[in-house]
């Protein structure tokens, strides 16, 4: 990917400085409101900034897609901050709340990294290999799909008759996408769903 340092440095400086002015200006306004804010404005000024290589990226998590830099250590490759890209046109440097704690997502000591199947019956989860559950949702999937398979349906004909028709579709499968899969990943996701026969094809993302 390439590296942000060289783009449209006037910009970024003027949107940079335009924060600052507006953080200024709330903190006028608060103290206008007689709240002390000297505490708070103190520690706004503390807060470290991460300097690294520069990587622009694109949030993870919903259809929105604000840009992101992502700060990356040079040489280790380690990720050392994610925030808002002034440069995106769609969000101007801004992210929400949860694209804000995006590094969570990449850097997280607390996040599960195996799979946590619960056998049918059990009262207790088990941790077991992703390829291990990859290989029994294919399976479950493809059981379920071949015993609950249409290869004929009636349907109206429109004069108040019935029709038998070629739908070769199941029922019995859904497909329920989140945020998170961008563009690629539907495409291939809903050749496969359609390839399935799966009619019930779902996103979360209304965008
Ligand atoms: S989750 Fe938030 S920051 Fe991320 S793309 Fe959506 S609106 Fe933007």
């Amino acid at each position: 990917m390439p590296d942000t340092k060289g783009l449209n440095p006037s910009r970024r400086t003027f949107l940079k400085g335009t924060a600052g002015a507006a953080a200024g200006t709330v903190f006028a306004e608060l103290a206008g409101l007689g709240l002390d804010v000297r505490a708070f404005a103190a520690k706004a000024g503390d807060v470290p900034i991460k300097r690294g290589k520069e990587v622009p990226s694109i949030c993870p998590y919903c259809a929105v897609g604000c840009g992101q830099i992502v700060m990356v250590e040079d040489g280790t490759g380690k990720i050392l901050d994610i925030q808002g890209n002034p440069d995106s046109p769609i969000s101007q440097g801004t992210l929400c709340p949860k694209g804000a704690a995006t590094y969570q997502l990449a850097v997280n000591p607390l996040r599960w990294t195996k799979v946590k199947y619960r056998a049918p019956g059990s009262d207790r989860w088990e941790d077991k290999p992703l390829d291990w559950a990859m290989e029994r949702i294919a399976q479950l999937v493809r059981k379920t799909r071949d015993a609950e398979f249409n290869e004929f349906q009636e349907m109206p004909d429109g004069k108040g008759g019935a029709v038998r028709k070629r739908v070769m579709n199941t029922y019995a499968v859904a497909s329920l996408g989140g945020a998170t899969m961008d563009n690629e990943w539907n495409y291939v996701h809903q050749k496969l769903m359609h390839a399935l026969g799966v009619v019930y094809v779902e996103n979360q993302a209304r965008i």
